[in-house]
């Protein structure tokens, strides 16, 4: 089958290594993909989001299937776009209708969802510019922290942990009044302060049926000590030790069962990954956040532990047949090491020469994120540039891997973080 995968990072690389090794794999090809990706299939100058461009080249080159890896796609309605052209009808999108996108893309909408089917999450309210100081009086009593959400997408930026009423008042009346995340903050959710550790599960879904895949942990924070500024994410580990059997079988049941049977129930068409961004509080499993796509840079351990052919699986899930299949993770336990341009996740610079990338091993590969290539040489081309992944018998060792291999990678401004999973070694 042919195969077009949307998107640009880790995360894109690892998904295309992962179908690139399936033998149902035709031709594979990534849009706009990078130098990595560019080593599992043909890489094609095309925005994620341009549609009519997806759709004649899909025509042209026989598609059989569109992975959106970001959620930018989704939340733009590629899957409605596929199913409201005549010529794309038979394509499967894998990944949700718009609707579904939903619980990532507002997070006002997946706090209904969560309440309409009794999942459990932080207690909150929402506020507009019509309730707004209804707003103001729910903040003023609120304990302390007090966590505020932009409503819509703010690039990772719209959540707020305020400490002081002051702060909260200020934050509040800058994205309801001030529009500082513009639309996206128009409305805004309320959130009581959850205290836990936080991990990310994933499975994979035909709106009715799921399989669960690995689980992750991954690492925001720029410096070691999870001290700094938060970036997309400086590395992740899987397993997490702590989500054994018995948590596991409570984020099942109190989670991802109720999640789709609420999709299925609704009537809410969903194919394809969805995120569950969960924080253990107490040994009790809460709901954080919904994202409609895998996780980067939790891809990037969660697909060299995924045991599955990932075509396989995807052709279960558009044939209705999920159900029937059984999900194998490698026993090894797996560490990436993200290597970031000095600077991010403010302004960096780009176009460096890195060196010293190592052919992949049966326990490692280097998954490029923001890298082009340039004729002979590989350049840096974003604040993530590449993600160093071990595999071993501990986490220990797997980190112990990705750090000796993130020391001879070279580029100029080269940073990264030696204490992923610090937690569990
Ligand atoms: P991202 O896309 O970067 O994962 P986001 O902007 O979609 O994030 P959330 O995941 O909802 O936003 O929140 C970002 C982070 O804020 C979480 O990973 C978590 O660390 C923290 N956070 C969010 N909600 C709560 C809460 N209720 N209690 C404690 N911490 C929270």
């Amino acid at each position: 089958m042919n195969i077009l995968l949307l998107g640009s990072g880790g995360r894109e690389h690892a998904l295309a290594l992962k179908m690139s090794q399936s033998t149902l794999c035709g031709h594979l090809f990534i849009a706009p993909g990078n130098a990595g990706t560019a080593q599992c299939g043909t890489n094609v100058n095309m925005g994620v989001s341009d549609f009519e461009k997806i759709k004649a080249f899909c025509l042209e080159n026989a598609i059989d299937l569109v992975l959106p890896g970001s959620e930018e796609a989704l939340v733009n309605g590629i899957y409605d776009y596929f199913k409201s052209e005549p010529a794309l009808q038979h394509i499967p999108v894998m990944g949700p209708s718009k609707e579904g996108a939903q619980l990532e893309g507002s997070k006002a909408y997946a706090k209904l969802f969560m309440q309409r089917h009794h999942i459990p999450t932080a207690a909150y309210q929402e506020f507009n510019a019509d309730n707004y100081e209804a707003g103001v009086a729910y903040l003023q009593q609120h304990s302390l922290p007090i966590v505020l959400k932009a409503d819509g997408l703010a690039a990772g930026k719209g959540v707020v942990i305020a400490t002081s009423h002051e702060e909260a008042l200020a934050e509040f009346e800058q994205m309801i009044k001030s529009a500082k995340f513009g639309d996206a903050s128009k409305t805004v959710v309320v959130e009581q302060f959850l205290t836990g550790i936080e991990l990310s599960v994933f499975a994979l879904t035909d709106g009715h049926s799921y399989q669960i895949l690995p689980e992750a942990k991954d690492y925001k924070r720029i410096g070691e000590g999870d001290q700094g500024l938060n970036t997309g994410g400086m590395g992740a580990v899987s397993p997490v030790p702590f989500a054994d059997a018995a948590f596991m079988k409570k984020v099942e049941d109190q989670v991802i069962r109720p999640t789709i049977e609420g999709l299925s129930k609704e009537g809410i068409v969903y194919y394809g990954f969805v995120f569950f961004g969960l924080i253990n509080v107490g040994g009790e499993p809460f709901v954080i956040e919904y994202n409609c796509r895998m996780g980067d840079p939790e891809t990037e351990v969660v697909m060299p532990r995924l045991k599955n052919d990932l075509l396989e699986l995807f052709n279960a899930v558009t044939a209705g047949k999920l159900s029937e299949q059984t999900i194998y993770a490698d026993a090894r336990a797996a560490s990436t090491v993200m290597l970031v341009s000095k600077g991010y996740p403010e302004a960096y610079e780009k176009n460096k020469v890195i060196s010293g990338i190592p052919a992949p091993t049966h326990d490692q590969v280097v998954f490029h994120a923001g890298t082009r290539q340039d004729g002979a040489n590989v350049l840096s081309n974003g604040g993530r540039v590449l993600s160093v992944t071990s595999l071993a018998a501990d986490l220990s060792l797997a980190l112990a891997h990705s750090v000796q291999t993130a020391e001879q990678i070279s580029f100029e401004g080269k940073v990264y973080r030696r204490d992923i999973g610090y937690e569990f070694i």
